[in-house]
């Protein structure tokens, strides 16, 4: 059997290969692109495309494509076979510079938001040339950028890139500024954890809320949940086990450095994370994960969801994006080191987070936002809607000691007593772990909680590299000249921290308190997407993307539709399914139940029984509850057809909302007592237990 070194990346046209396979002029120049972000010619783009289908032809590739990821919110691909006519009526496996440095997929049915008519399909995707080519299915997959004909970007991609570059630009500057003069270029980097859920494909196959929507929109709890902890990290079950092992070795094989793999929380629940990478390339990989999880599910007979709530009762799936920023020399300079308090450079790129989070709190917010996700941020499980920071007691004690002028004490490491002799004795951790903040400090990068499990991390990630940048500007400005470096970046880090000490919270996420605390403090508190949505296109958003210029004003209008849309569609088609199977298949097995017990009363009372109070009592109850359902059902569909009539984005998607998504709730509610009480074998889906236990 190979090993693991031997497999890891033998899927993907990674360096190595590049340098055995590239002449070295072109290798090196290829290698200046994607290091120094240098432009790249036709001459060695058409010497990098022929050794790439050299390569993928030898592992037996017929076909290629550009793979990129429009604002769907998944990737998309089209393929085209490498065959070129030779003069012979024969064919060649052929494949030019051009090919691989532009695409031209049919842009008119992606999402742009009214940025590109119908008519005008033209759409161009841009070879990426620092996330590596990678084989699947027979496949050489190219990750690529995606615009309009009039160069209006429509992907996710993009904006990412732009923000990487603008942020190492304005740190290197700073670094300068600093004495740090042999730094280049500084990068940002993202560990991405993903949660999951496994459950059987069978199961799945009889779910239709599940099939069309990804969650479960009617369900009774089963008697059994999370409440006992024993799935949280508890032993993997076999047919898990085998799937892991099959994702990991899938996974490994395309350079994706598949790390820790555990039990979830709630039944049936996993999480993978992987050792983190440049921003874009973790991107390219957490999307490439995401569907490398679907695909071998499927060969394992199981199904992965990766829906934020799938199931009600239990917790949902989110994505936890670790985050840090280092330096080309090697330096994370979010390593506050043994000294953090004379550690200047540290202070100002923590004071730079500190401000850029409070001041687009509400950015932050709206880029976790979606149908999925609403239904965990604000709920007692995954961090709140309010965005706050944690820095632990170590770094809470040093910025108080900078507000407040005083002498510093760091908590300092201690030493761990097992009281075990056997156990090795160890340093603890200066600060423990606050769980239940949504941007929290976690020694030498933040980690950023609020995202959901089906997200493309492209956005945060350009959101929070864009934000941070801007804030790196100013300080940059204010230290350029400065005549006492030191008393300047000083004074600058008291002043911003004072200023923006309202965003750090290290208490208890989920307290009541806190959400009255988090208005008294002024920070926001958006509860659904449309709410947090409405504020993306605020006149200071729009100035912090155009002035570094990651989107446009008008890219900017196209996604805030794309978001409203995609929301309310998503909740259409989740009111539509809910409709179908009250009406199909709910309400006819409730009245198939009562038919069966009334003939049962008929039979009895005809036998002269003495009491047939069980059945009766049963039949009222689900009659009562019955007639209600139906009701509910009609309102529905009432309120379905009612948001037809409403044009503005905003308030349809408000409507959603406030309307539609409230009377799901309440057929729900009934839907799930009528579950109770009605016989297994009339109701007409398995049940939680069935799904949730049943791996
Ligand atoms: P946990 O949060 O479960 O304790 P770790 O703190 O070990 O786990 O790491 C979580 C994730 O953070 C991993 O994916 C890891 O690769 C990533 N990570 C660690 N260091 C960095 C860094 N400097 N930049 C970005 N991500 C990082
Ligand atoms: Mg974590």
């Amino acid at each position: 059997m190979a090993t693991v070194p031997e497999i890891f990346g033998s899927m993907v046209f990674n360096d190595r290969k590049m340098e055995e396979r590239l002449p070295h002029a072109t290798y090196k120049a290829l290698k200046r692109t994607v290091q120094n972000g240098e432009p790249l010619d036709l001459s060695v783009a058409n010497s990098v495309a022929n050794a790439m289908k050299e390569w993928a032809v030898e592992m037996g590739c017929t076909h290629y494509t550009h793979w990129f990821q429009p604002m769907t919110g998944i990737t998309a691909e089209k393929h085209d076979s490498f065959i070129y006519p030779a003069s012979d009526g024969q064919v060649i496996m052929e494949f030019s510079g051009k090919e691989l440095i532009k695409g031209e997929p049919d842009a008119s049915s992606f999402p742009s938001g009214g940025i590109r008519a119908t008519f005008e399909a033209r759409g161009y995707t841009t070879w990426d040339p620092t996330s590596p080519a990678f084989i699947r299915d027979k496949t050489l997959y190219i990750p690529t950028a995606f615009c309009s004909y009039t160069g209006e970007v429509l992907d996710k991609k993009t904006p990412l890139l732009r923000s990487m570059e603008k942020l190492s630009s304005v740190a290197v500057d700073v670094l300068h500024i600093l004495g740090k003069t042999d730094v280049t270029r500084v990068t940002t980097t993202v560990g991405p954890e993903q949660e999951y859920f496994l459950i059987d494909k069978e199961m799945y196959d009889k779910r239709p809320d599940l099939i069309y929507t990804g969650r479960t929109l009617f369900g009774a709890s089963a008697p059994k949940g999370q409440e006992l902890a024993d799935h949280y990290f508890g032993s993997i079950k076999t047919r898990v086990a085998a799937f892991m092992a099959d994702l990991d070795e899938e996974l490994w094989k395309l350079g994706v450095m598949a790390k820790t793999k555990h039990n979830e929380v709630a039944p049936s629940q996993h999480e993978l994370a992987p050792i983190f990478a440049t921003s874009n390339i973790a991107t390219d990989h957490n999307e490439l994960t995401m569907e490398v999880m679907k695909k071998t599910a499927e060969k394992h007979g199981l199904v992965c969801l990766l829906h934020e709530k799938p199931f009600a009762g239990v917790n949902g799936s989110g994505k936890h994006n670790n985050w840090s920023i280092s330096t080309n020399t090697g330096e994370n300079l979010l390593d506050p080191g043994k000294c953090p308090e004379d550690n200047l450079q540290f202070q100002l790129f923590l004071a730079a987070i500190v401000k850029a989070v409070h001041e687009y709190q509400d950015l932050l917010r709206l880029t976790v936002a979606s149908a999925g996700n609403d239904h965990r941020l604000g709920a007692n499980e995954a961090p709140p809607a309010i965005i706050s920071m944690y820095l632990g007691d170590d770094l809470g004690a040093l910025v108080d000691s900078i507000i407040s002028g005083t002498e510093y004490h760091s908590a300092g490491k201690t030493n761990m007593l097992t009281g075990v002799d056997v156990l090795p004795d160890f340093r603890k951790d200066t600060s423990d772990r606050n769980r239940t903040s949504p941007f929290a400090f976690t020694g030498n990068k933040f980690e950023f909680r609020a995202l959901g499990s089906s997200l493309n991390i492209g956005c945060p990630n350009y959101m929070l590299n864009t934000m941070v940048a801007d804030e790196l500007a100013q300080f940059r400005d204010e230290l350029a000249g400065a005549e006492d470096l030191d008393a300047a970046v000083r004074s600058l880090v008291k002043r911003t921290l004072t200023e923006h000490q309202n965003i750090i919270f290290n208490g208890d996420n989920y307290s009541d308190e806190w959400v009255a605390e988090a208005e008294r403090r002024g920070l926001c508190n958006y509860r659904s997407l449309p709410e947090a949505m409405a504020h993306y296109v605020d006149q200071k958003n729009i100035d912090l993307f155009t002035r570094n210029g990651i989107v446009s004003k008008q890219e900017m209008y196209a996604r805030y539709e794309i978001e409203l849309e995609t929301y309310s569609k998503q909740l259409h088609i989740e009111a539509l399914t809910m409709i179908d199977m009250a009406e199909k298949n709910i309400t006819p097995a409730v009245i198939e139940f009562v038919r069966s017990l009334s003939d049962a009363v008929f039979v009895k009372k005809s036998l002269g029984a003495y009491s047939v109070y069980a059945e009766t009592s049963l039949i009222e109850e689900l009659s009562e509850k019955l007639e209600a359902f139906v009701k509910k059902t009609d309102e529905l569909k009432t309120a379905v057809d009612n948001a037809a009539k409403i044009n503005d984005d905003l308030e349809l998607a408000m409507y959603y909302r406030k309307t539609v998504f409230e009377l799901m709730n309440e057929l729900r509610a009934i839907g799930d007592a009528m579950e109770t009480k009605t016989s297994a074998k009339y109701w007409p889906y398995p049940s939680y237990g069935d799904i949730l236990f049943g791996v």
